[in-house]
């Protein structure tokens, strides 16, 4: 706020950058209550002339301060003086799809191009980040002190080796919640998973229900009763039979979030609760109406994703439990233990005020994992050091930089021709780069379509950037492509 403060007493404009969406309408109001100056937000939802005018308003000159997701980062501005990235550690900055970028390393070239400031802010910030900041490259900044004085959530591990854990809340956890509830204060539970459970099984012969388009299973949903696949978003009815047995006595393995809403429902009949997810908030004015709850006290449990983590303030929460830590810890992703800190550092972060200081309790099977016992301390930054000493020794991104070639088409066999002809394109430039594959895709099929993928590694960006301009002049010579869907990626953030 003061750095904006000092731009715009030059006369120059300031381009804000946040993750989310919903969290437009706090972060603007927040900025017009500070700044009576001309402001513009510029975001997806947007209708096409509200669009327009913020954009003929930035480009102008005229709006003194840009507010926007990730592809306002393109927002043409007549007198930029400063582009701030908040929360810049978030994975949707990264556009995954069509035309791949990173608006945080976008803003990163745009300043320096531009010849101003960038501010990348984070209480939980990236390995990118931080390794270019302990190299010296970025100078670092630490705030010491927490926001509106409230003091850091004291940590505690839940084993939850030999207790007895019913939908997912150990004997602990639930007593500990009716000491918070009881004395009139609010308690968030986070479970990264929606719907209500991840599997639905016959009772005879184990048959799952599977998606037909994905090597995927379809998460069950309660309300309405449907099965539904997460990475296609195929839907159907619950099946009244087995497939494959034609017995009709089906149960569910696993929690998500509607089945942990019912069973504290139970749990705490008198204690009104919600639930916060994308199923949750996908109307408008959902969101607006969960927070608006939490706020006045009306709900006194909170139930979310990951959508919780992100920029709300909770100060009447005291309690914050985290259901299951565990699949973060052992992920095929190597990117998913760098997100289970950061986003339990956020989540921690929602609870408490100063009069009113939080705690967290991490329930988890593997107590004395070292990831656990740092996160525990609370100390993002000495966990954040381990994992890229990891990564340094595993050669993994941050450490090495890397390129994903990824192609997928209705016949395998299309795909891998393909591959096979863009991996003799690359060995034939030599030059020190690690290729690797052609190995199907972490799911192999997706929406009806075969996936896989080559993958470059190299020691140095530049050496992967000689590279790739190469490489793919040649590549667009292939006629095999025109048969497959294909997309190179550089710096990926999720391997596909
Ligand atoms: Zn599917
Ligand atoms: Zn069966």
């Amino acid at each position: 706020m003061h750095s904006i403060q000092q731009i715009i007493e030059q006369g120059k404009q300031a381009l804000v950058l946040i993750p989310e969406i919903n969290l437009t309408p706090q972060t603007i109001a927040r900025f017009k209550q500070r700044f009576a100056l001309p402001i513009v937000a510029l975001h997806s939802s947007l209708n096409a002339s509200s669009r327009l005018s913020a954009w003929l308003a930035a480009r102008s000159g005229e709006a003194k301060i840009v507010i926007g997701t990730r592809s306002a980062i393109f927002t043409p501005m007549a007198n930029l003086g400063l582009i701030i990235v908040d929360e810049e550690h978030d994975s949707s900055f990264k556009q995954q799809d069509t035309f791949r970028y990173h608006a945080r390393d976008l803003a990163i070239w745009r300043a320096r191009d531009a010849g101003v400031p960038v501010v990348l802010g984070s209480a939980t910030p990236s390995l990118e980040t931080l390794q270019h900041s302990w190299a010296g490259r970025y100078r670092y900044f630490t705030l010491p002190e927490r926001a509106g004085a409230a003091m850091l959530p004291h940590f505690r591990v839940v084993d939850l080796r030999g207790q007895f854990v019913e939908q997912g809340l150990s004997p602990a956890l639930l007593q500990e919640m009716k000491k918070h509830l009881a004395t009139g204060n609010q308690v968030l539970l986070f479970l990264n998973r929606r719907g209500f459970s991840p599997v639905l099984l016959c009772q005879s012969c184990a048959w799952m229900a599977l998606c037909k388009h994905c090597d995927a299973r379809m998460t069950y949903h309660l309300r309405p009763p449907r099965l539904h696949c997460h990475y296609c978003e195929a839907q159907q009815k619950v099946p009244e039979k087995c497939e494959n047995c034609g017995d009709q006595q089906f149960t569910t393995l696993g929690l998500g979030t509607q089945r942990l809403e019912e069973a504290l429902q139970t749990q705490f009949p008198e204690f009104p609760l919600t639930r916060i997810d994308r199923d949750s908030t996908r109307r408008k004015g959902q969101m607006e109406e969960r927070l608006a709850g939490i706020e006045n006290g009306t709900y006194r449990i909170l139930i979310g994703t990951q959508m919780i983590a992100k920029g709300h303030h909770f100060p009447n929460v005291t309690l914050v439990g985290v259901i299951d830590s565990d699949a973060g810890l052992f992920s095929s992703d190597f990117r998913a233990s760098e997100r289970l800190g950061q986003v339990l550092i956020q989540v921690a972060g929602r609870a408490g005020r100063a009069s009113k200081p939080g705690e967290v309790w991490i329930q988890t099977h593997y107590p004395d994992h070292p990831l656990i016992q740092q996160l525990k301390q609370g100390d993002y930054l000495t966990f954040a050091k381990t994992l890229l000493s990891e990564r340094q020794e595993a050669k993994l991104p941050p450490t090495a930089s890397w390129a994903l070639l990824h192609a997928e088409a209705h016949r395998p066999h299309e795909v891998e021709n393909f591959l096979q002809e863009a991996k003799a394109i690359a060995t034939a430039l030599q030059g020190p780069i690690n290729t690797r594959g052609p190995i199907s895709a972490l799911m192999a099929r997706r929406a009806g379509r075969h996936r896989m993928q080559l993958l470059f590694q190299a020691q140095e960006k530049k050496a992967l950037q000689r590279f790739l301009r190469l490489f793919l002049a040649r590549l667009e010579t292939l006629s095999t492509k025109l048969r497959i869907h294909w997309s190179l990626d550089v710096d990926p953030v999720e391997m596909g």
